[in-house]
């Protein structure tokens, strides 16, 4: 199995005015006033030896997916590219691996695939780092994180010590965690545990458009390959790749409202799709609503929202954070307005 590997100089450099347009997939021009890359914990440790962590906390960057940087950062950034992935345990039935939090997701999901490790397969494609995943608990096509999630480890940058989180500490909800609340802007990621299964395959093939493809491309017993194989296909028609467009995927999370305050809405667009949830309240998919608001595949300026799929807020060329913001803005009093519903980013707006 692959071992874990210090790709580094033995003391991290920091760098003044870093330029970090290549380093978000929205490519927005952006620059930190410092930054630094992490590729151990031994790195982060140093940091905090040097009192790296005393006057501020930098922001943790990792493939810089979901998020929305403004042009100058008078912060620091922390590029976490801590790497490896191995098997750790495995008993008959699952087998535990563990991966750096620099590791990029889809390479993870793909190498479990391969090895025939059942769980991540649904979520494939989606871009960014392993470390990353837990903080929005990353979800697609019926599967989120935190059904496979065993526990992470972080370090703490306010007492320079290394933690383990086990799932129940972690906080996950939709789009949630606890690193979004309590522990927001204070940790480091480092490394990820995953349980995953070896034999008996979950399959999760209900989500509608999966579901839909499987049966175009007449596969009645999918295996996890299969899933992953449409999920990838799935996604590749759907979504912008940001090499070609810039985006950061859904920019907002998809509201989740009292039955009570769905009532109205469903008087006047009987065709609002949404789904029940546990103590009568609805989710309602934002990428309808927006569409509804007038959005989708309209342009102002070198910002829009994408042809295929309202939720994507895309970069056509020499945006910059702040024009996508109020792009987002717009679009938010607009969805308000009609429906009286409030979006709320799941990008990140770094400023
Ligand atoms: C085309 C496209 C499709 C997408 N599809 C999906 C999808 O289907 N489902 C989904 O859930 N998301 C999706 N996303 C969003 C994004 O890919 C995920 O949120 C991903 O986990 C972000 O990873 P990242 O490494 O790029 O994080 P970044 O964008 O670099 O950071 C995101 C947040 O995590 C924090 N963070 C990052 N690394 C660490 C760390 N090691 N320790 C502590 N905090 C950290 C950052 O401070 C920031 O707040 C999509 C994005 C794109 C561009």
């Amino acid at each position: 199995m692959t071992h874990f590997s210090v790709k580094s100089s033995s003391h991290p450099q920091i760098k003044k005015n870093f330029d970090l347009t290549s380093f978000n997939t929205l490519g927005l021009p952006s620059k930190a006033a410092r930054f630094v890359e992490a590729f151990s914990t031994d790195h982060l440790l140093k940091l905090h030896e040097q009192a790296f962590f005393q006057e501020e906390f930098p922001f943790v960057l990792g493939g810089g997916s979901n998020v929305l940087l403004k042009d100058y950062l008078d912060i620091s950034v922390l590029k976490n590219s801590i790497s490896g992935k191995k098997v750790i345990k495995q008993d008959d039935s699952f087998v535990w691996i563990e991966a750096g939090a620099g590791e990029n997701w889809h390479e993870l999901v793909d190498w479990a695939v391969e090895q025939d490790f059942g769980g991540i397969e649904n979520l494939a494609l989606i871009p960014g780092t392993v470390g990353a995943a837990p903080i929005q608990n990353i979800g697609a096509y019926g599967v989120e994180l935190d059904q496979v999630f065993e526990s992470l480890e972080l370090f703490d940058m306010r007492t320079g010590k290394l933690h383990t989180y086990c799932r129940e500490e972690c906080g996950f909800g939709y789009r949630d965690s606890i690193f979004k609340h309590e522990l927001k802007g204070r940790v480091i990621v480092t490394k990820v545990v995953l349980r995953l299964t070896k034999i008996n395959h979950i399959i999760h093939s209900s989500y509608r458009s999966l579901n839909d493809f499987l049966r175009e491309n007449n596969i009645t017993k999918p295996e996890i390959g299969d899933i992953f194989d449409a999920v990838v296909a799935i996604r590749r028609s759907k979504l912008p790749d940001p090499a070609d467009l810039g985006n950061a995927g859904s920019f907002f999370k998809n509201p989740v409202v009292e039955r009570a305050a769905l009532e109205p809405i469903l008087h006047e667009y009987s065709d609002i799709p949404y789904f029940e949830m546990e103590g009568e309240v609805v989710k309602i998919p934002a990428g309808w609503l927006i569409e509804k608001a007038g959005w989708k595949g309209r342009r102002v300026g070198n910002v829009g929202t994408y042809e295929n799929q309202a939720l994507v807020i895309v970069n056509h060329g020499g945006a910059t954070g702040e024009e996508i913001y109020e792009h987002a803005m717009r679009i938010k009093a607009s969805v308000k307005k009609l429906f009286g519903i409030d979006l709320v980013p799941e990008v990140n707006i770094v400023q």
